[in-house]
C-alpha cells in the first residue's frame, strides 16, 4: 500500500503508513524511500536511511536518488564513492539529479563517468549523447550514435500502449501504421491548439537532455507524433466522455510532452492517467498530480 502511494506521488501518507508499523522489514523501507525517491525528499529519506541496520543495494540507490532529485549532488555523489559495486546505479541516480536541478555540466561529467564504466550499455551513449545535446554540441551527440552503433548496440525506442476492449494498442513516435492516425493527429491537433487557461505550451526542454530517452528521435519530431500524445489522443477518441485514459509509456516525459497532455486533458475534459518506469501521472483539468517535478 504504502508503495502504491508513493508511485501516486503522496509521499506522506506513505510514510504515515510505514510509521505505523512496530519493526519495518526490507520491504517496508524499500516503499518508503520510494516515497522520498519519487516526490525528491531529502530529509526523511536521511532519517529513514539511517534506521536501516543492514542497508541492501536498492536502499543505497533509491536514497541516492532521492538524495540527488533533492539537489543534494554533492552528497549523492559521495554515496558512489562509498559503494563502488553500485557506482553505476548511483551516477545514473546523480544524473537524474542533474536533469531536475538543470546542471547540464555536472550532468554531462556523469554522464562521462557513466559511459567509462559501462560502455556496452546502449542506454549510457543515449544518456550522454542528450547531455551534449542539451548544451547544443551536436557534433559529439552524432559522434556518441557512432560509437554505439560501432558496437552493434541499439538503443531502446521509446513507446507508449493503451488497452481497449481487451486488444493492446502500442505507438512509436511518429506513428503513422494505426488505421486511425490520420483521425488521432487531426485530433491531437484540434485539441493542442485549443484555447485554454493556464500557460501556454512549452515548445523546448533543455533539461530533457537527462532522460533516458534518445532526444535527437524526438527532435526530429513535432510534439503532437510523440508516443505518448498518440496514445493519448486515441483513448480520448475511442473511450466513453467519462472514462479514465490509461496509458503507459516504456520511458520518461519530456516536457513539451507532459504539457501538452495538461493541455489535452483540459480541452478535452477528461482525466488522464500516464504510467511512465517512475511513476504515475495524474492529468486533471489541465494540471497533473506530480507538480511538473519527474
Ligand atoms: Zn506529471
Amino acid at each position: 500500500m504504502a508503495h502504491g502511494l508513493a508511485l501516486h506521488g503522496r509521499p506522506r501518507a506513505a510514510l504515515r503508513l510505514i510509521r505505523r508499523i512496530p519493526r519495518p522489514d526490507a520491504a517496508a523501507f524499500y516503499a518508503a524511500l520510494k516515497a522520498c525517491h519519487v516526490s525528491c525528499l531529502a530529509a526523511p529519506a536521511r532519517a529513514l536511511f539511517l534506521r536501516i541496520r543492514d542497508p541492501r543495494p536498492e536502499h543505497v540507490v533509491l536514497f541516492a536518488g532521492a538524495l540527488a532529485r533533492a539537489g543534494q549532488l554533492a552528497e549523492a555523489a559521495a554515496l558512489a564513492a562509498a559503494h563502488r559495486h553500485l557506482r553505476v546505479e548511483i551516477l545514473r541516480a546523480v544524473i537524474d539529479g542533474c536533469r531536475i536541478a538543470g546542471d547540464l555540466q555536472l550532468g554531462r561529467s556523469t554522464a562521462e563517468q557513466l559511459l567509462e564504466l559501462d560502455p556496452l550499455s546502449a542506454d549510457n551513449y543515449v544518456l550522454l549523447g542528450n547531455a551534449y545535446a542539451a548544451q547544443g554540441r551536436w557534433k559529439m551527440v552524432e559522434k556518441m550514435r557512432e560509437m554505439a552503433r560501432d558496437l552493434g548496440l541499439k538503443p531502446s525506442k521509446a513507446c507508449s500502449w493503451i488497452e481497449l476492449k481487451g486488444k493492446v494498442h502500442v505507438f512509436a513516435v511518429g506513428d503513422v501504421a494505426h488505421p486511425r492516425s490520420q483521425r488521432i493527429r487531426w485530433e491531437a491537433r484540434r485539441l493542442m491548439a485549443a484555447p485554454v487557461g493556464g500557460s501556454d505550451p512549452e515548445t523546448g526542454d533543455g533539461l530533457a537532455g537527462f532522460a533516458l530517452h534518445d532526444v535527437d528521435e524526438e527532435r526530429e519530431c513535432v510534439v503532437g507524433g510523440h508516443s505518448e500524445i498518440l496514445a493519448v489522443v486515441f483513448g480520448v477518441l475511442s473511450t466513453p466522455e467519462t472514462a479514465l485514459v490509461r496509458v503507459t509509456k516504456n520511458a520518461r516525459l519530456s516536457r513539451p510532452c507532459h504539457s501538452a497532455i495538461k493541455r489535452i486533458s483540459e480541452a478535452a475534459g477528461r482525466e488522464v492517467l500516464l504510467r511512465d518506469p517512475l511513476r504515475f501521472h495524474h492529468f486533471r483539468h489541465g494540471e497533473c498530480s506530480c507538480g511538473d517535478v519527474w
